[in-house]
């Protein structure tokens, strides 16, 4: 056991990361939460109506199988549905409307559908059975002085003689601020740090919907359940906004409108509209989800903003750091947020344990060296590494909206998508991967991601050059794209100028 107390603020799914790859060290853990125990039926799950379902990716589930802790992984296998690509949804110029399937990765890996709450209650569950793990539900952190490493809660629903609630203060040798994109941390932690802090409201709002599962007795398995493939991420994709179904292991589908403000806006003002902008735009979605259900899921869920952050650094000396989307909230379109958060807590504890192995094998001064200081160094590291690719996944998430509700439909998107697993499976040496393959089904940097990206493109982009520059080639390809521009379809330049992203 380590004589070191580490304060988590924020039990989501980071902070009880964080927490459980503390207590794995010995560390005396405790963890404060502004809300109620999660595990408690009556605690809503923050900003959803119910537990939302996420994509989990190879480096959310990496980090959990790094915490050493069988049983999580487990859970994640046996309670999460994989999805092996998107299923977009939409309608021909004939009215027909189609579905159709565009795998994710041409080698067969999926990401998983999971169930956000059921993830953290796993995760609290696992905690609360640890003897150096102490919980400390509805308390908010109102302050925190990380020079003499002292931190203040206000205890909601306890109130003081003078009626206002009951503040404690609450000592730490470190303090890990996963306390979501609102962070108090990060508020506190810039009064003490030459903190660069950006955010960007994106000008869309999300609201979420429900498909129902299937009902009646010929239902005999699971999957009979689902009104459509359980094993996609389903996407209309709308040009200017979108819409999205996920699949939860009770058959149903978690969905989500994005949406600009302005049109969120005109639908509010005449919500008997939602149906005919439903058939207009998201074809087929009337018939799963019922009219009347639609308009009053629109009517009573609440229209949330998304915002991006970025900030450096994450720490301040060797007393606190910012973790997951109190360090770098995204948008959610690349359903990397919580994965990036999850990764945060394995690279930290791995800088963390070498600067701890280094201390004890200092041949001069072993166990002499100030563990605090020791850990401001790891901090440092932590934060000079990780920024950039926090950075580079927030940029990514933003461009992939473009991907998702407009650029699925393109021909520049397919060919380049072709093109990238072609050289994957055919020229295995040459290291070849789609972007979305680098991000969703490895745990290469971030960073790396898109510099690697960025050279098949340009590559992409030369050869492509070259063999416009070859007569016979350049005749046939003038005239079919004289022809498709004619109809409205995209330009030569345009197609150059896509290979490249
Ligand atoms: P949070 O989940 O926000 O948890 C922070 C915790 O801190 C909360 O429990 C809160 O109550 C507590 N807290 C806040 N303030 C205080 C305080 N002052 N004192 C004490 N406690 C406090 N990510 C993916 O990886 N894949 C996806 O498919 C995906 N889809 C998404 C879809 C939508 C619509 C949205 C909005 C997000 C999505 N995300 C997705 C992102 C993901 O939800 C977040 O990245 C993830 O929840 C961040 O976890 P966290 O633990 O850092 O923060």
């Amino acid at each position: 056991m380590s004589d070191q107390k580490y304060v988590v603020v924020g039990a989501g799914p980071v902070g009880s990361l964080a927490a459980l790859y503390a207590a794995k060290r010995g560390h005396d853990v405790e963890i404060y939460e502004l809300r109620g125990d999660l595990r408690d039926p009556s605690t809503t799950p923050l900003n959803f109506t119910r537990s939302i379902n996420l994509a989990l990716s190879e480096r959310g589930i990496n980090a959990m199988r790094h915490a050493d802790q069988q049983d999580l992984i487990d859970h994640v296998s046996s309670a999460t549905i994989p999805m092996r690509g998107r299923m977009i949804h939409g309608r021909r110029p004939s009215g027909e409307i189609f579905e159709e399937s565009q795998d994710y990765d041409i080698h067969g890996r999926t990401i998983f559908a999971a169930d956000r709450a059921d993830l953290n209650r796993r995760l609290l569950d696992i905690l609360g059975a640890m003897p150096n793990v102490k919980f400390f539900f509805n308390h908010k952190l109102t302050g925190a002085d990380f020079k003499r490493r002292k931190a203040w809660f206000e205890v909601r629903g306890q109130d003081s003689p003078s009626g206002r609630p009951e503040e404690i203060e609450v000592s730490f040798d470190f303090m890990m601020g996963a306390d979501g994109a609102h962070s108090a941390v990060r508020y506190h932690l810039m009064k003490f740090t030459r903190m660069n802090y950006q955010q960007e409201y994106v000008d869309t709002l999300w609201c979420e919907f429900q498909i129902k599962p299937k009902e009646g007795d010929e239902l005999h398995d699971q999957k009979s359940k689902f009104r459509i493939s359980p094993n996609h991420l389903h996407i209309w994709p709308g040009k200017q906004f979108m819409f999205i179904a996920i699949p939860s292991e009770d058959g149903s589908f978690t969905c989500t409108l994005f949406l600009p403000s302005s049109e969120f806006a005109k639908l509010e003002s005449d919500s008997s509209k939602l149906p005919a902008f439903f058939d207009q735009h998201f074809p087929g979605v009337t018939s799963l989800i019922e009219p009347g259900e639609l308009a009053s899921s629109f009517k009573t869920n609440p229209h949330l903003p998304l915002i991006s952050i970025k900030c450096q650094p994450y720490h301040y000396s060797g007393s606190a750091v910012i973790l997951g989307d109190a360090a770098h909230a995204m948008v959610p379109f690349y359903g990397q947020g919580m994965n990036a958060g999850l990764e945060d807590v394995r690279i930290l504890f791995s800088i963390l344990d070498k600067h701890a192995t280094a201390e004890n094998n200092n041949p001069d001064s072993p166990g002499s060296v100030d563990v605090a200081f020791q850990r401001g160094l790891a901090l440092a590291e932590y934060s000079a590494i990780r920024v950039a690719d926090a950075h580079a996944i927030n940029d990514l998430a933003l461009q992939n909206y473009v991907e998702m509700r407009a650029s699925v439909l393109s021909l520049t998107y397919r060919i380049r998508k072709f093109l990238e697993e072609f050289m994957s499976v055919h020229l295995p040496s040459l290291g070849w991967q789609t972007k979305y393959s680098r991000v969703s089904f490895g745990n290469e940097r971030y960073s790396e991601v898109v510099a690697k990206s960025n050279h098949q493109g340009k590559v992409l982009m030369r050869g492509f050059i070259a063999i416009l520059c070859s007569p016979i080639v350049a005749g046939v390809l003038g005239l079919y794209w004289t022809r498709r521009r004619s109809l409205g379809g995209v330009s030569l330049l345009d197609t150059i100028r896509n290979l490249r992203r």
